[in-house]
């Protein structure tokens, strides 16, 4: 009999599928690593995983432990069936302008949901940031797990997703693609792979609102860049540990309206029913077109699956109160012509 001992070790091992329509215009072949085949339906149960697996080596969790994070969702979902198997308490803590269903996903796995204000300093005592840390100061037996400065979770891009792309792709891997928001993904991966063959572009996907591109390109911290975004995921207001600048060719950034437009088209043109950051990372690359030539393999993450979305960029309700759509969109080629 062939099987998993428990649902953690289904994590990792997922498929690299061709972009197919959406790319037509690119002249080289466009592969997405499909990160939602993990058990909790992000690639954040990679890092979630080593995380918990690194803390318990060195002693900083302990059995019967609580785990405290701020997290928009994944990264929790990942915490979450670890510590089920594993036998530990979740407290996480998550901003208010995350989605719903991500809340109630992550309370249906056993977790304790605090929510805070979105629209607050990182420093104001309500901001997540700082709620998540007095939490683990003040609950016994916890341990904060900080996966923007902690180093297991690029590492664990850097154990598993980037020589899987390696390998995939047999080493023919010219660029990667992919939105950022803690790092850990784009580091990770970007290490591994240049490591590898230091002719590999790493290119970064950023949301307006955010640091990341500004900071990249001038290595000034600048305050005016930050405003409040709808993107969900990607873009920072902070510059967490995990994001090594160094790795990294250079940023694109993609307006929510697009990244909310590509949800769609991903689900709608290509059958890939993904996340927000997924509209944001294929958007992306395509803004790059004039990066890539005949020969070149570019491979693009998507980070998570379209049903934490459904109230939102797949609800056309909801595109339309923001301006994101004129007319319901219903048919592949409305999609596909716009
Ligand atoms: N997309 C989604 C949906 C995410 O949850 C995250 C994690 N915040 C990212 C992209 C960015 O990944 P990373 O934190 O590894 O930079």
């Amino acid at each position: 009999m062939k099987y998993a001992k428990n649902i953690l070790e289904t994590i990792g091992n997922t498929p690299l599928v061709k972009i197919n329509t959406l790319t037509k215009d690119l002249p080289c072949l466009v592969l997405s690593k499909y990160e939602t085949f993990n058990p909790g339906n992000s690639t954040k149960d990679r890092m979630a995983l080593k995380m918990i697996e690194d803390a318990e080596a060195d002693g900083r969790l302990k059995p019967g432990g609580t785990i405290i994070e701020g997290t928009s969702g994944n990264t929790g979902m990942g915490l979450a069936l670890a510590a089920i198997v594993k036998g530990y308490k979740c407290v996480f803590v998550i901003s208010d302008k995350q989605s719903k269903e991500k809340m109630d996903i992550l309370r249906a796995v056993g977790a304790k949901v605090v929510v805070c204000p979105t629209n607050v300093e990182p420093t104001d005592p309500r901001s997540y940031y700082s709620v998540s840390k007095r939490l683990s100061e003040e609950t016994p037996n916890s341990w904060y797990v900080n996966q923007y400065d902690n180093p297991s979770n690029a590492a664990a891009h850097y154990e598993s997703t980037g020589p899987e792309i390696w390998e995939q792709t047999n080493g023919k891997v010219t660029h990667f693609v992919v939105g950022v928001g803690t790092g850990g993904t784009i580091s990770g991966v970007g290490k591994y792979l240049k490591e590898q063959n230091p002719n590999i572009k790493v290119w970064g996907v950023d949301t307006y609102g955010s640091v990341f591109k500004k900071y990249h390109e001038t290595g000034e911290f600048d305050e005016n860049e930050i405003y409040p975004y709808i993107t969900e995921g990607i873009g920072e207001d902070i510059l967490p540990e995990n994001v090594d600048f160094s790795l990294i060719d250079g940023f694109t950034k993609v307006t929510d309206k697009d990244a909310a437009i590509y949800t769609q088209k991903l689900a709608k043109v290509e059958g890939m029913f993904l996340g927000n950051s997924a509209g944001s990372a294929i958007k992306g690359v395509l803004q790059l077109k004039e990066h890539f030539t005949k020969d070149d393999v570019v491979v693009v993450l998507f980070h998570d699956h379209g049903s934490r979305y459904v109230g939102k960029m797949f609800n056309d309700e909801w595109m339309r109160e923001r301006g994101f759509i004129e007319d319901k969109i219903t048919t592949a080629e409305d999609l596909v012509k716009n």
